[in-house]
């Protein structure tokens, strides 16, 4: 109970916002406090100046005014920004203290006053010492400790004097009242303080409820690490920051390899612990570089303070880190991360274009440099540009008139027989001339127009089919984004039933990173292609990273082995391989077609080693079916070989 009030008196419990808010509320009050006291002592030194020595009635309370002037001043020119919880709580202890002193003074003051005046005079000390500690206690209103010390140094003196000493019945019954009187007031002030300590409990609830939902607003749940949202306000805000002295600044885009497969074969829940071990793993290795978020899906990002080199060192670890097994529920996962980096060196950039920056480096990686972080480059913004070019004139091309397709043979490989066509598109801008597939197809995919570009390209396919023998299969390359959209995989299926071609004859080409990436969608579309009759290959096999096995799931009907194993550059170093390749698809009963066949070895090689059908610029280069027509016709060196 001591303990308590002890506690209670010296502020010893009261948390900062409290105390905080006692000061601002204190800084008004205080200082009329001191203005009632020396006013109200100057009125009653001025009531006793005829009956009591000037020290008393003059110089008593001058000092005190003078006293209570100089803290009036002090209060005023506090700066709340200078003071901090203690020092708060050390100033209201001595605001409390220096309120017991100064109440000790001015009673024993007024009391030795009484011994002065006659009735009159006595009235008005009993008068001073009422209101005074009234008004007091209502400047000490926030200040409850104060209060408490005001009226008790002043009432029970008051009380104890005229009850020990007097004798007087009016002036005991006027301390009494005084007495009553306040700790009636006491007990209303104590309602109005605890009033006040909620609401400012409230208060700060609120704001630490406000803080908290703006953390969680900017925090991603599975990972812990800053959210979308934040990483870009944080980046643009530091952007704005910036002028062409600051330090560089590399902006970084990770992604991960493989993970979406990981995720469709073992479920979410393995692929949120992945996702959360990769954050953890984040976090650790960009802890004291720089800060790191998870921007959605499998897409981090981070911000460092430092040049390309640097950034791309750290990296090249990080992507080690982040490529070593995930353990989670009972199975060990593999899977790798890509980066895009882009810096400001000597550049004034906005946000959204470093971001783009680092993105397109990050296309680079994922299409050429896998598990490896790579740096937007010069390279890089020559080609942007001119894919921008080739953007706005796909934009604007008219493709009933730009757009054509070529024909390539297909032939068996032993006999030479025609056995298939691939369609080829060719696209001549009438400002850029022609440019090849393999450009326009990704620039056609990013800006949408994709879909109309693969119903287009498939008719013209169908009227060329309906031309050729039909033994002759047609194959026609689709690519991740057609897999993906229902609609287009809906209007193929419309054109080819109205067509009078059989289904069977169709082949629809697509390269393992196409069905990979959403494996789902996939599975889905080519189910329903298949369902149809048509058949699928996979295109350009050996440049993915997929299993066959894995491949398996999905209704694939032939393989074709990418050009690089055939006639790249590496070729004849990877023979075995390729060999390998034949022999697998053979057990697995698949039929296999090496595209980019150049030279008699190359074919002499394939047709050893198994292979089942042939294509490339040895037998035929990709041509216009009227001159497919004419190349039919003629007699073949190649096929008598
Ligand atoms: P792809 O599906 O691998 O097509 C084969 C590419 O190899 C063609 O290039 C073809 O002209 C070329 N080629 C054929 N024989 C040889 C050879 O002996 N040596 C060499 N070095 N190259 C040979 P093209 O026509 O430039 O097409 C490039 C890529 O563009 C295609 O690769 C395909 O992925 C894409 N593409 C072409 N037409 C379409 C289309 O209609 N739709 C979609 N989605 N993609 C298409
Ligand atoms: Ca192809
Ligand atoms: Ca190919």
């Amino acid at each position: 109970m001591l303990k308590n009030a002890m506690q209670w008196l010296t502020l010893a419990s009261v948390g900062p916002e409290m105390a905080a808010k006692q000061f601002q509320e204190l800084r008004s009050q205080v200082p009329l406090l001191y203005a009632l006291l020396s006013v109200n002592a100057l009125a009653l030194g001025y009531t006793h100046y005829e009956a009591s020595p000037v020290w008393m009635s003059l110089l008593v309370p001058g000092a005190l005014a003078a006293i209570g002037g100089l803290r009036a001043i002090a209060w005023l020119r506090y700066d709340p920004d200078s003071f901090d919880h203690a020092a708060i709580i050390h100033l209201l202890r001595r605001t409390a203290a220096l309120g017991c002193i100064l109440s000790a003074a001015y009673i024993v003051w007024s009391l030795r006053l009484t011994v002065f005046g006659g009735p009159d005079e006595r009235a008005h000390v009993a008068m001073f010492v009422g209101i005074t500690v009234i008004g007091c206690i209502f400047c000490l209103s926030h200040l409850p400790q104060g209060a408490v010390l005001v009226a008790s140094f002043t009432t029970i003196p008051y009380l104890l004097f005229y009850l020990l000493a007097s004798g007087n019945t009016v002036y005991i019954a006027i301390a009494l009242n005084i007495f009553l009187v306040t700790l009636v007031v006491m007990r209303v002030l104590m309602n109005g303080f605890s009033a006040f300590a909620k609401l400012v409990q409230s208060q700060s609830e609120t704001a630490r409820l406000n803080r908290e939902v703006t953390l969680l607003a900017h925090t991603d749940m599975l990972t812990g690490l800053p959210n979308r949202r934040l990483f870009f306000s944080d980046l643009r805000q530091m952007m704005a920051a910036r002028d062409a002295a600051s330090a560089p600044l590399s902006l970084g885009v990770i992604d991960l390899d493989r993970f979406k497969a990981a995720n469709d074969t073992y479920g979410h829940l393995v692929g949120d612990q992945i996702l959360a071990q990769v954050g953890a793993r984040l976090t650790e290795e960009f802890a004291g570089w720089g800060s790191v978020a998870r921007l959605g899906g499998d897409e981090f990002a981070f911000i460092l303070e430092a040049d390309g080199e640097s950034a791309i060192a750290l990296m090249t670890g990080v992507c080690q880190r982040l490529a070593e097994p995930y353990l989670t529920d009972g199975v060990t996962i593999s899977i790798g991360a890509s980066c895009g980096i882009a810096t400001t060196t000597g550049m004034k950039l906005d946000a959204s274009t470093l971001y783009e920056r680092a993105d397109y480096a990050l296309y680079t990686s994922k299409s050429s440099r896998r598990g490896l972080p790579t740096l937007y480059s010069e390279a890089h913004e020559a080609a942007v540009r001119s894919e921008r070019a080739v953007e706005a004139a796909l934009q604007a091309a008219d493709l009933d008139r730009e757009l054509t397709i070529h024909l390539q043979p297909v032939v068996n490989a032993r006999t030479h027989a025609l056995s298939a066509v691939e369609v080829l598109a060719r696209w001549t801008s009438p400002t850029l001339g022609p440019i090849s597939p393999a450009v326009f197809v990704p620039v056609a995919e990013r800006t949408g127009i994709v879909h109309r570009l693969t119903v287009k390209l498939f008719d013209m396919a169908l009227a060329a089919a309906a031309d050729l023998p039909d033994t002759t299969a047609v194959c026609f390359n689709l690519s991740a984004h057609d897999l993906t959209s229902p609609g287009t995989i809906l209007s193929l299926i419309s054109a080819l039933r109205n067509s009078e071609i059989a289904p069977s004859r169709i082949v629809f080409e697509l390269t393992e990173t196409a069905m990979l990436r959403d494996f789902e969608a996939a599975r889905e579309a080519l189910g329903v292609l298949s369902a149809l009759g048509a058949q699928i290959a996979i295109d350009d096999f050996g440049t993915g990273h997929a299993s066959l096995s894995y491949l398996r799931e999905l209704p694939i009907g032939r393989v074709k082995i990418d050009r690089s194993f055939v006639s790249g550059e590496k070729a004849l170093e990877r023979r075995d391989l390729l060999g390998a390749v034949i022999a697998m698809c053979r057990s697995l009963g698949l039929p296999c077609v090496a595209e980019g066949v150049e030279t008699e070895e190359q074919m002499a090689f394939l047709r050893e080693a198994g292979c089942d059908a042939l294509q490339g610029y040895l037998i035929a280069r990709p041509m216009p079916a009227a001159a497919l027509r004419d190349w039919m016709k003629a007699p073949r060196a190649v096929a008598a070989a």
